[in-house]
């Protein structure tokens, strides 16, 4: 058995959950908040920008004029700098804060997020200030362990909205029955990404995960 975060205890000890509701576990980036576009403003105030050509960072960040990529030394530092200055100012995935709306009545909706825990609170009041004011778990590494956790907490459907398939995918393996929703919201990004993840449910945008999550709770009665 894997050891669990002592930090994620403590975060999940603090929620309260109802096993009657179906649970909506929902990322950030790039899920619910434009990470890219957020990076690609950052990265251009320091005459650099972002070639959309993979699914990845490195390699990626380019000098402006030159195109030289830039070391991946220099990477983890921009990300760390770039959370610091710029992560609490992202602008919303179209549809997502309508869409979560319309399940809060009828299901917990938590925002499990890759973040660093000291910009934790940026992150929720960012999520806030977009109409989503829902609690922010601080999660590092693979989400199954989390989703582990939460999932035992409910007798009702369990969902994952991810843009990233290895979360996902770690997360159908351990929990075969949480509905796993790939979702991507840069239109660039998710043109790289091919169409199906095995065991996933592949949305084109909010409106089509919407649909699906609402199909799968008319299929439970609730
Ligand atoms: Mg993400």
């Amino acid at each position: 058995m894997p050891i669990l975060n002592k930090n994620l205890t403590s975060q999940l000890s603090s929620l309260s959950w109802n096993r009657a509701q179906p649970l909506i576990v929902v990322d950030a980036d790039e899920v619910l908040l434009q990470f890219v576009c957020g990076l690609e403003r950052f990265l251009a105030s320091r005459n650099l920008w972002f070639d959309v050509v993979s699914y990845k960072l490195f390699g990626n960040i380019k000098e402006v004029g030159t195109n030289t990529p830039v070391s991946e030394d220099s990477v983890k530092l921009l990300l760390h700098d770039f959370f610091i200055e710029a992560s609490h100012n992202l602008d919303p995935v179209p549809g997502a804060s309508a869409a979560l709306e319309s399940f809060a009545a009828r299901a917990q909706i938590v925002v499990l997020s890759n973040v660093p825990e000291t910009q934790k609170t940026q992150r929720r009041d960012n999520l806030h200030q977009h109409g989503m004011p829902y609690p922010v778990v601080a999660n590092e590494g693979l989400k199954d362990e989390a989703m582990a956790m939460m999932a035992a907490q409910t007798d009702a459907p369990v969902f994952l909205l991810d843009d990233i398939t290895h979360h996902l995918k770690a997360t159908k393996e351990r929990l075969p029955h949480c509905h796993c929703i790939h979702i991507i919201g840069d239109p660039r990004l998710s043109a790289l990404v091919p169409e199906q993840t095995t065991g996933t449910y592949r949305a084109a945008d909010w409106d089509a995960a919407s649909g699906y999550i609402d199909q799968v709770l008319i299929d439970y009665g609730l």
